[in-house]
């Protein structure tokens, strides 16, 4: 899929086949953040909750459960970085 937007190209590549008639979507924050961090700069930068099928499972069910722990032992580490 190629996008093109006043003369500049941006290439987006697909991590498994598009079926002919899917939906693909484009995201406004970085993937890898946590869902409440995802959510509050989708709030203050464009205005709308995200109520995609990622942000509207349970957290306990959804892959975000793993990046609400990463967060939170990053933070650790960086604290006992500085004892
Ligand atoms: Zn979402």
């Amino acid at each position: 899929m190629q996008h093109g937007v006043a003369g500049t190209v941006q290439y987006v590549y697909a991590v498994h086949d598009i079926k002919k008639g899917e939906q693909l979507c484009v995201h406004y924050t970085s993937l890898y953040e946590p869902r409440r961090v995802r959510q509050q700069a989708l709030l203050q930068e464009k205005f709308f909750t995200c109520a995609c099928e990622r942000c509207s499972t349970p957290i306990e069910q959804s892959v975000d459960r793993f990046l609400e722990v990463r967060s939170s032992t990053q933070h650790a580490a960086f604290v006992c970085m500085y004892v």
